[in-house]
């Protein structure tokens, strides 16, 4: 199965060391960067960034969708800018089994970084383990959270993977570094380690899609 992709949303932090800006200030509101991939009769949205009236308009604007068109709603992880509105009149939800576990063991210690969320929120996702879709493989990614998984698929362009902000720009991964807001910082050095030399574009959590091998270059920012 071959998969399409578009961007929805492209993604920004609310500080980034690669734009020359101060780790203690948030200079602006994040916003995750959100995908959809279609094929086999599915529209499967990643990590959904948008209130609902603002993401059909972004889904409109980007492959002439609307929400109802969606047929399964994916949460890479559960920070808060990851799931904005993420119930979609014919899709399930769903998340990382890992995730979930950690989360419902780890309520408290989650909402003292993201405060105002709804612990019935992660009661609305189902967990899923390996497999997302026919040709979709959930890898596990952790560093940023626990559990953190990400998605692999084939498209047009080559093998890719979508990692949520286990990498957050294409200056991280070359890099190596993961940022901000991380569970484990040393585990997520690991994991971008790991990613390395197998794909051919990254889609990830906080920028722009990038052909990966011209990002695996040791320049260092
Ligand atoms: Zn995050």
């Amino acid at each position: 199965m071959i998969y399409t992709f578009h961007i929805v949303t492209i993604g920004h932090l609310s500080r980034n060391r690669y734009w020359g800006e101060d780790e203690s200030v948030a200079y602006r509101k994040a916003l995750c960067t959100c995908t959809l991939l279609s094929g086999g009769g599915e529209h499967i949205l990643v990590d959904p960034s948008l209130p609902a009236q603002r993401m059909d308009e972004a889904l409109l604007w980007a492959a002439g969708l609307h929400r109802a068109d969606i047929t399964r709603v994916y949460t890479t992880h559960y920070h808060l800018d990851h799931h904005v509105d993420p119930l979609f009149p014919n899709a399930q939800w769903f998340m990382p089994r890992t995730e979930i576990d950690y989360l419902q063991e780890n309520w408290d210690a989650y909402i003292r970084t993201f405060p105002g969320d709804d612990r019935a929120n992660l009661a609305q996702a189902h967990p899923v383990e390996e497999t997302l879709a026919d040709g979709i493989r959930v890898v596990p990614l952790p560093g940023h959270t626990q559990g953190l998984c990400g998605l692999a698929f084939d498209a047009p362009e080559g093998r890719v993977l979508l990692t949520g902000d286990a990498v957050m720009t294409r200056e991280f991964y070359q890099a190596g570094k993961p940022y901000l807001f991380g569970w484990n910082d040393e585990m997520g050095i690991k994991t971008i380690q790991a990613i390395k030399g197998q794909y051919d574009v990254i889609i990830p959590g906080h920028g722009e899609a990038f052909a990966a091998r011209a990002w695996e270059r040791t320049t260092e920012y």
